[in-house]
């Protein structure tokens, strides 16, 4: 973990500055402007004020949402009754998997998971910070309940081609003001990895870095994962396996490897 993260706290969080492009290119990947209704999609950079959506467009994108769950329940739910009633029961699933945010790399379809296969975290870059109960327990509580409730037997970090994240994290300049609450200093916990990249692999252009961060970062927090205790012991005693993971939606690649 950088000085930076380990010093982490309200009273040090920069208020954000005003927004400028800069911070837009560097942080979202947006999808391509074809209507005056553009806004970045992995990360919004502006105040939602700032841009109010027509309410006619705010009540389509809840209908979006109906619809689609009634095209699920009628073809997948109400179809699959024997495969949906256990699941009512509890979960037993035997994956943990972390995952970036990116609506890009959802791992449920990316990799077929059903549901009660996956136990999931989400999260910019998918990243697992070491453990820490003041900082992280949103994480640490549910790596917990994964490995002693559910008693996951794989857990696998998933990184990505393109990951807006893992492009920041590089960009990252020391000893600039952030500009977000949260993000850059979330980031930061792939920052052993960034210095490693920036170390061995000087001499290549910026996006082939950040290609390599993407899954140099990955094996930064499979290492972070075994700072928690219930890990170690589970992976010490073979009940528990760590997978590292990259999904490139550029070329349609899915590798893993273990540490
Ligand atoms: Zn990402």
């Amino acid at each position: 973990m950088s000085t930076a993260a380990a010093n982490w706290c309200y009273a040090t969080v920069v208020a954000p500055r005003a927004r400028s492009s800069t911070i837009v290119a560097s942080l979202g990947t947006p999808a391509p402007s074809n209507s005056s209704s553009f806004r970045p999609k992995l990360i919004r950079n502006t105040p939602v004020q700032a841009a109010p959506v027509a309410p006619a467009l705010m009540d389509a994108a809840v209908e979006r949402l109906k619809t689609g769950f009634e095209k699920f329940k009628t073809e997948v739910y109400d179809k699959k009754p024997d495969f949906f009633e256990p699941l009512k029961a509890g979960q037993a699933p035997k994956y943990m998997v972390f995952a970036c945010a990116d609506s890009r790399v959802c791992p449920s379809v990316t990799l077929g998971l059903e549901p009660g296969e996956a136990f999931t975290i989400r999260n910019i870059a998918n990243m697992v910070p070491s453990y820490c109960k003041n900082k992280y327990a949103g994480v640490g509580s549910a790596i917990e309940y994964a490995v002693c409730a559910l008693k996951v037997e794989v857990i696998v970090v998933i990184g990505h081609s393109r990951c807006g994240g893992i492009k920041a994290l590089l960009s990252l300049k020391d000893g600039a003001d952030d500009s977000f609450h949260f993000v850059e200093d979330w980031v930061r916990i792939g920052f052993p990895a960034k210095k490693k990249v920036q170390t061995e692999c000087a001499s290549m252009p910026f996006d082939d870095q950040c290609t390599v961060l993407e899954k140099e970062a990955v094996n930064v927090s499979l290492q972070n994962l075994l700072t928690y205790p219930f890990v170690k012991e589970g992976v010490s005693n073979g009940t528990l396996k760590l997978v590292g993971g990259h999904y490139d939606f550029v070329s349609g690649k899915f590798e893993t490897w273990e540490q």
